[in-house]
């Protein structure tokens, strides 16, 4: 099926109750039928549901839909996108080895992997996403992911995939991509050779900013490069917070088990039944969404590129913006998402800019069916220091738009009236 079709049907079977929508499914534990019927659950002899921090239905409906969309074997949703990212980091990595995180990406994954991560005794190196060949020397034994985002928030970069998949399989190294912004309509990175999808839901996925949530996405590739691969020797090894389960003999996808009956089970990073409930639902207009969230970003990118005020436009759906060639080449179809950025040149006309404009909200979140304006440097990013905003290229000048599905004459209306 397409996506527009698998994004309202997939996941989702009928009960008795025959219920068009799906069911919520409150319940934080399930009834087992006897003790021999518990112990072969928690045995996995057989699958079914033990308690929620593991697994819910509700949660089960949205994770098959997104992971059908992604194309990807098995999806853990988890309470929010920053968990995800983090979950997936210690699914893979322990006290003495690295990551490498491309530049310019989300400010809280900035902070996660060059602050926090750091007291765990897990180190990151950065690559500059625009020069991925750069990447091959920064692979040394204690590599464990190389992360990046499909198409970065705030800089709207979209790297040349290909070349980093060439590289990370050829080193044995799990790539994890954050496909938050092009979200499985504009972007599949699994398709494109990747490991892991990471998502924050929170975003274009929830589409009216109702519920915080996030997503990994297993893969077939990653399955294989965990396989006799000494880097992650724990995937083949007995598990011994789990009786001497060893992950990659398993009938099912190794890194999305061990998400769940070791991540999930002692760091409790789970999604509410609630909130994927939501999710569920928002899917099944994510396509048109996307669509009209591209049109109206388009009209508005190419509305400021006319304008004095205005140094520089970020957005690849421009045919002279520096990514649109990656964009053209690794994204489904002619969207290029409801995100742009563009530089007024000053800090002072940035908030000028920012405190008077209407319409649009001062708010720190992307994705939303409301047009919301940024400021990175006093907000996102005010935790970078000067010396990281330049290699993240965030300019105290730059303004950071997510246009959302209002009518583009409101929306001009307003740009109008704020930017010469
Ligand atoms: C918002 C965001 C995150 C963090 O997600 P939360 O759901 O807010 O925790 C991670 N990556 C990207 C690209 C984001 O935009």
């Amino acid at each position: 099926m397409k996506k527009q079709s698998l994004s309202i049907h997939e996941g989702y079977e009928k009960d008795n109750q025959k219920t068009m929508a799906p069911p919520i499914y409150l319940s934080t534990a399930y009834e087992f039928d006897s003790t021999q019927h518990a112990a072969d659950l928690f045995a996995l002899k057989q699958l079914g549901n033990i308690y929620t921090r593991l697994m819910n239905p509700t949660n089960a409906v949205f994770e098959k839909r997104l992971a059908s969309l992604e194309g990807g074997t098995a999806c853990i949703s988890t309470s929010s996108g920053m968990a995800a990212i983090f979950g997936t980091i210690i699914n893979l990595c322990e006290a003495g080895d690295n990551i490498i995180v491309s530049s310019g990406i989300y400010g809280g994954t900035t902070t996660l992997t060059d602050h926090t991560i750091k007291r765990l005794g897990i180190t990151t190196k950065k690559f500059d996403l625009t020069k991925v060949d750069s990447l091959e020397k920064l692979i040394d034994d204690k590599t464990k992911i190389i992360l990046f985002e499909s198409l970065s928030n705030p800089t709207t970069v979209v790297p040349d995939i290909q070349t980093i998949v060439n590289i990370a399989d050829k080193a044995g190294v799990i790539t994890v991509v954050d496909n938050t912004v092009a979200t499985p309509i504009l972007c599949n990175p699994i398709k494109l050779g990747c490991d892991i999808v990471v998502h924050s839901t929170s975003k274009y996925i929830n589409g009216q900013g109702t519920a915080l949530g996030g997503a990994i996405i297993d893969s077939k590739n990653c399955a294989k490069k965990l396989k006799n691969n000494d880097k992650y020797k724990h995937f083949s090894e007995p598990d011994m917070s789990y009786h001497g389960l060893v992950y990659n003999d398993l009938p099912f996808p190794a890194f999305a088990t061990r998400m769940v009956l070791a991540i999930l089970r002692d760091i409790g990073i789970t999604a509410s039944p609630m909130n994927s409930w939501l999710m569920t639902n928002s899917l099944e207009t994510l396509y048109l969404r996307i669509k009209q969230h591209s049109d109206n970003a388009l009209c508005v990118a190419k509305f400021l590129t006319k304008c004095q005020d205005v140094k520089v436009v970020n957005y690849p759906g421009l045919e002279n913006d520096k990514n649109h060639k990656f964009a053209k080449k690794y994204f489904c179809g002619e969207y290029f998402s409801g995100l742009l950025s563009f530089d007024v040149g000053s800090l002072e006309k940035a908030k000028t800019i920012v405190d008077n404009i209407k319409l649009f909200s001062i708010v720190v979140n992307i994705g939303d069916s409301k047009s919301i304006i940024t400021h990175p440097a006093s907000t996102t990013h005010q935790q970078l220091s000067s010396d990281e905003l330049n290699k993240a290229g965030i300019s105290e000048g730059l303004i950071r738009l997510s246009i959302g599905l209002e009518h583009i004459d409101d929306l001009i209306d307003a740009l109008k009236k704020v930017i010469k």
